[in-house]
């Protein structure tokens, strides 16, 4: 546990017994929504498993590579210990695809395999669709003989999602939460791509995409959701969430138009965006160490990590109980 999760661990008892006080005080504030318990990430699981996934042994987690598919035997294993339930008869989903570009030689690239990573997480109302929680766990393994660790990209992401998949295992959802680790987004989103080529619900039952990458260098102290320009109702839902997220959660990079700063296709969620469903991306802006072999583990704030980790958590609560 990091201070900052114990300091507001304390301070939410102090604001429940003021906002009582009023509620007692004025008829008016009695309608206003009670505020959920934070929900608390401690720092060190996440960490854990950010040196993991970015650690020399996997190599860089390139897809197809042996380094990458020792990143998935430890996801795999991770989605059977927190208790995750194979959306099939395994988590493992594996697809082929035909990167772009040419040999030297002028001949076509060999075929890659990817494999995806799904695992459900029953809710307690079946009927409701589902939401798709999303990060990739590949990344751009070795070039010029050095390994590109990939902690913040993506090895972050698929930290948050282990947390939320446990959480949600703890405490279901209303909905079922769909937990996918895509592989290969880095070589043209392709995991995403397969998943929704054959998903393990029809299409028109996936309510939303929450995608998560690059979600813990907070050199700013910031984390942006992405999506709700092209989903505004998702709003109300989510400027409570930003409110008392303990840092900056902002809104934007969806706007069309704007080049690189509109992030609507840029990871995962996009191709869910292409297939009309709705998506909330989380992610912080472009840092130095962006695609370099030294986006290692030893750049990223903890405390900055476990509170964006908690926001995201919080963000997912209040869109299941939301959601239409
Ligand atoms: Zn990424």
């Amino acid at each position: 546990m990091n201070d900052c999760a114990a300091a507001r661990r304390h301070l939410v008892p102090a604001v429940a017994a003021v906002a009582m006080a009023l509620a007692l005080a004025s008829p008016l504030r009695a309608q206003a929504p009670p505020v959920p318990p934070w929900p608390s990430v401690p720092a060190d699981g996440l960490m854990a498993s950010l040196r993991t996934l970015s650690s020399e042994e996997f190599e860089g987690r390139g897809a197809g590579t042996p380094g990458g598919a020792r990143a998935r035997a430890w996801v795999r294993e991770r989605f059977g210990a927190i208790g995750l339930k194979p959306a099939s008869d395994s988590f493992e989903h594996p697809f082929s695809f035909t990167p772009r570009g040419r040999t030297q030689d002028g001949a076509e690239l060999a075929a890659v395999h990817g494999v995806n990573l799904i695992g459900t997480c029953p809710g307690t109302d079946p009927t409701l669709p589902v939401m798709v929680l999303s990060a990739h766990y590949d990344h751009v393994g070795v070039r010029g003989g050095e390994i590109f660790h990939g902690a913040d990209d993506n090895a972050s992401g698929v930290a948050v999602l282990l947390e939320a998949a446990a959480h949600c295992i703890r405490q279901p959802f209303r909905r079922t939460l769909i937990v996918a680790a895509f592989d290969a987004e880095e070589m043209g989103l392709q995991g995403a791509h397969a998943f929704l080529a054959a998903p393990p619900v029809a299409r028109d039952r996936v309510a939303l995409n929450v995608n998560l990458d690059m979600v813990a260098r907070g050199d700013k102290g910031e984390l942006y959701a992405a999506g709700l320009h092209h989903s505004p109702t998702l709003r109300p839902l989510l400027d409570p969430v930003a409110a008392r997220a303990p840092i900056r959660l902002l809104f934007g990079h969806d706007t069309p138009g704007s080049g690189n700063d509109d992030w609507t296709l840029q990871s995962d969620h996009g191709v869910f965006h292409e297939a009309g469903i709705p998506f909330v991306y989380f992610g912080v802006e472009d840092h130095p160490d962006y695609h370099r072999p030294t986006d290692t583990a030893d750049k990223v704030n903890p405390v900055f990590f476990a509170n964006a980790a908690a926001t995201v958590l919080d963000a997912l609560r209040a869109l299941d109980a939301g959601l239409e």
